[in-house]
């Protein structure tokens, strides 16, 4: 079964796609908690951080570009951004395909939530 993430980079789903690379997809939160606030997924459909492998280091590492990458062309992100991978039910997660939450264009509080 195709996970939700898989079905909005086939354009099975309509989603907000901002940016896309060889590795990864972002697009658009539908209920974003931020002025800016985008999904960072692998096209790998690895359930979470905690069945990733060691083979999938570059995967991982591409994540990361990912968010740079947008930074650098998103005017929000100047002033700081916020990545935020929720792993597993208690952490949050919802949707079982990895992803990095990238959030900007507010002041963001610590402890998160
Ligand atoms: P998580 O709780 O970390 O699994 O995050 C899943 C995220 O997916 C949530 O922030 C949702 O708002 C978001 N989401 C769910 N369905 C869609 C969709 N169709 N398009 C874009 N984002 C979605």
């Amino acid at each position: 079964m195709p996970t939700l993430f898989q079905k909005i980079m086939a354009g099975e789903i309509l989603a907000e796609i901002i940016y896309e690379d060889e590795w990864v997809v972002a697009f658009k939160d539908i209920s974003p908690q931020a002025p800016f606030h985008v999904l960072l997924v692998p096209r790998e459909p690895i359930v979470d951080l905690s069945q990733a492998a060691d083979k999938d280091s570059a995967m991982l590492g591409r994540l990361f570009i990912a968010a740079r990458n947008i930074a650098r062309k998103e005017p929000s992100a100047a002033g700081g951004f916020r990545l935020v991978l929720n792993n597993g039910k208690a952490a949050g997660q919802e949707v079982p395909h990895l992803h990095v939450h990238m959030l900007a264009g507010r002041e963001m509080g610590w402890p998160p939530g």
